[in-house]
């Protein structure tokens, strides 16, 4: 689904970026919680992987000599994604699989794994279903790499997949591993929101950037209202000034529709709530008024924004040449995930490492766009070269025949109990955790609020053991989406308890009730781990302090 690119200091579109400028980029965008030294290793290798992946078959787009093209992005300094026009993780996907099945790599497709075995203290193998067949595997293995995405499903609104149900950050959890940064989830400010079935689906950020303007119900331009202190110089105060941007005017400031992607969410989310929303809980984004400005400009929107254009025709019915469109913030990333050691990705449990969204350190409080992509390249290579490092280091261990049969009983538990007979269906409850999670533990947070969803989630959580599915056990989405409430429980209430714990606002946690920074919550990581007793533990980890090179590159790029 990825489309604008992959972030990397090629330096091929403009000579001044390195290293140093990406990773200060990235801290900065992290608000300096990132775990630093992931930082240094991502700024400093993802050049490389993006090489890589092209001499294995990826072709980015060019520039005029024949180099990676690279474009600009929000929190960049310099023109840094390597993309392949705007369908970018499509031709990582199709590079990425036509190599490693050149390697002769086992694929297990359609296979979801339920349960990770623990043996001494250690990581022994893992257990799962093919979805086609409905029948159980087990896998004995040293090391196991979790790479299961984030947790958007916990949301009523997001822009993820219907897989991003937080799996691989519940089964670490579940295994003794612990979780860090949940408290930061990142909402993007336009997502589609009519019809229902197309809800949450990204608008890219792209609309805003070629002059669409964000209106209330009565067309008010409101991001001109509230424009923060330390942006306001940088921020056009009339419109004239803000079209002139979009239009390529170096000497104009940059209208406030592209503030920071918190900030625009949160102040749409302010006009919902106060009443002045479009009819289906969100604001007007209109580009078709361009059409005062140039005298091509249905030509010209469809040039500039041609999936945009597509999108709304095809899934709205929208021409959006002629009509404002309706968009909403939506849940689009976690900077939390899985506690990984920086160099290796091994987390506190030996044996079991995490790679790509669901682990947790490079982004911090705030992931900047395009820094996901190179992520996951560059740790995925790491996550795997020290899995077989410790696989081939490390004899097996052995499962226990008791923690197996455990996790099948449990598996088939929801076929004892149909729907209707005492018990209910799983979607009900999976939507009710989705309302209940957008709209006390969203955007706008504070701490009475989260109580209550805490209170939800155990009584969701008591529903749960009483859910029953109906039908067999091949291709059964009721049956999968059973499985999927215990995940989703678990990271809501992960998510829910870091952001109680962390009471200031930072990145993509905003609290009403402590709405400044606190730099005394800037000296730690909240890490949640299951404590012996079964329950959720919170502990404040301190963050190292960074060696004093990596202190002068941040202080050179401020
Ligand atoms: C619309 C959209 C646009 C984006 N654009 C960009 C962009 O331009 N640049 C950028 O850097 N980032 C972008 N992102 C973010 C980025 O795409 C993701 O963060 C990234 O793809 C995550 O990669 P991953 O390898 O961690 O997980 P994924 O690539 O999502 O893979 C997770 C895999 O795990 C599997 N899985 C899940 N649970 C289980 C289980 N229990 N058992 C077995 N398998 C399981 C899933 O089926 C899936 O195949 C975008 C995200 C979205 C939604």
């Amino acid at each position: 689904m990825a489309e604008g690119g992959i972030a990397a200091a090629l330096a091929n579109v403009d000579g001044r970026d390195n290293w140093q400028v990406h990773f200060a980029d990235t801290m900065r965008g992290g608000q300096y919680i990132n775990n630093w030294r992931m930082a240094e290793l991502h700024a400093k290798e993802a050049p490389d992987r993006v090489r890589e992946l092209e001499a294995w078959g990826a072709l980015f787009d060019r520039t005029p000599d024949g180099r990676i093209l690279q474009r600009n992005f929000g929190g960049h300094k310099y023109p840094r994604l390597a993309h392949v026009g705007d369908r970018t993780g499509l031709e990582m996907i199709r590079t990425l699989q036509d190599h490693s099945i050149h390697q002769g790599i086992e694929v297990h497709m359609e296979c979801t794994v339920l349960r990770l075995f623990t043996e001494g203290g250690r990581i022994a193998g893992a257990m799962g279903y093919d979805r086609e067949r409905g029948r159980f595997r087990l896998y004995r293995c040293k090391a196991v790499i979790l790479a299961t995405g984030g947790i958007g499903r916990a949301y009523a609104i997001t822009s993820n997949s219907w897989e991003y149900t937080g799996d691989g950050h519940a089964l670490a959890y579940h295994a003794g591993a612990a979780l860090q940064d949940m408290e930061f989830v990142q909402f993007h400010p336009t997502g589609m929101i009519w019809p229902p079935s197309v809800r949450g689906i990204l608008v890219t950020e792209g609309v805003r950037g070629e002059g669409g303007i964000l209106l209330n119900k009565h067309g008010r331009r409101f991001m001109f209202e509230d424009i923060p202190e330390n942006y306001r110089s940088q921020t056009a105060d009339n419109e004239e000034e803000g079209w002139r941007y979009t239009q390529g005017d170096k000497n104009a400031r940059r209208p406030p529709e592209l503030l920071t992607r918190d900030h625009v969410a949160r102040s749409i989310l302010r006009e919902v709530r106060d009443g002045r929303g479009s009819p289906h809980g969100g604001v007007f984004l209109d580009i078709s008024w361009i059409k005062q400005r140039l005298p091509n400009a249905r030509d010209h929107i469809i040039r500039k924004l041609p999936s945009m254009y597509h999108q709304f025709k095809q899934l709205a019915d929208i021409d959006i040449t002629a009509t404002p469109m309706e968009v909403g913030p939506t849940t689009h990333y976690i900077m939390g995930g899985v506690r990984v050691d920086g160099d290796s990705q091994m987390s506190t449990l030996p044996g079991l490492f995490a790679a790509g969204e669901c682990a947790a350190g490079l982004h911090g409080a705030n992931r900047l766009g395009g820094n996901s992509l190179s992520d996951l390249l560059v740790f995925g290579m790491r996550a795997g070269e020290f899995a077989a490092r410790f696989a081939a280091e490390n004899a097996a261990a052995a499962i226990d025949p008791a923690q197996a049969d455990d996790a099948v009983r449990r598996a088939l538990e929801p076929f004892e109990r149909t729907p209707g007979s005492g018990g209910e269906g799983p979607y009900q409850v999976q939507q009710e955790l989705q309302v209940m999670m957008q709209d006390l533990v969203g955007i706008v947070r504070n701490g009475p609020e989260m109580e209550r969803a805490l209170r939800g989630i155990e009584r969701l959580r008591k529903r749960t053991k009483l859910v029953g599915v109906a039908g067999n056990r091949e291709y059964n989405p009721g049956w999968h989406t059973a499985l999927d409430l215990g995940n989703l429980l678990t990271v809501s209430e992960a998510v829910t308890r870091a952001a109680i714990e962390r009471k200031e606002s930072r990145g993509g946690h905003f609290r009403e009730d402590f709405p400044q920074k606190d730099p005394m919550y800037g000296r730690f990581n909240i890490v949640v781990r299951k404590g012996d007793d079964g329950e959720m533990r919170l502990e404040r980890e301190p963050i190292p302090a960074m060696p004093a090179e990596l202190s002068r590159v941040v202080e050179e790029q401020r």
